[in-house]
């Protein structure tokens, strides 16, 4: 039986994410806690990621074709996702939530209550790399 108790590697987890806004993936969550945790696997990582986002602690972000990124900020925030390298960073200001559009044809039986806004654009180290 998994215990959901908070395990000193999964509160670890949950401050190395509460202290960046980079937004990383587990393996860069796994570099992280390895400085200070040597003896953790990146296994333990993973699972430990998965319950954090199970349990609302931290957000998951997934965008086909690129790896999962995790946040510790879980306050309503919009990303910007660079296409060509998945970097992930927040959008500040007034957009958390999308207007629902009037008129949208909504599928029978269902009432639509929120609505997500994403950007997606170049960061600039990319934008600085010529195009292949
Ligand atoms: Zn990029
Ligand atoms: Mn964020």
């Amino acid at each position: 039986m998994q215990t959901t108790r908070m395990t000193k590697q999964r509160a670890l987890i949950l401050e190395e994410l509460r202290n960046t806004t980079s937004h990383p993936t587990a393996d860069e969550i796994y570099s992280m806690v390895r400085a200070r945790l040597p003896h953790i696997s990146l296994g333990t990582v993973y699972r430990n990621l998965e319950l954090l986002a199970e349990s609302d602690q931290v957000l998951k972000l997934e965008y086909a074709g690129f790896q999962k990124r995790f946040d510790g900020n879980t306050m309503p925030h919009a990303h910007v996702r660079c296409e060509r390298c998945g970097k992930v960073a927040d959008v500040m200001g007034a957009v958390p939530h999308a207007e629902i559009p009037a008129g949208i044809d909504v599928p029978p039986g269902f009432k639509v209550t929120s609505a997500r806004v994403e950007f997606f654009g170049l960061c600039k180290e990319c934008q600085q790399e010529p195009m292949n």
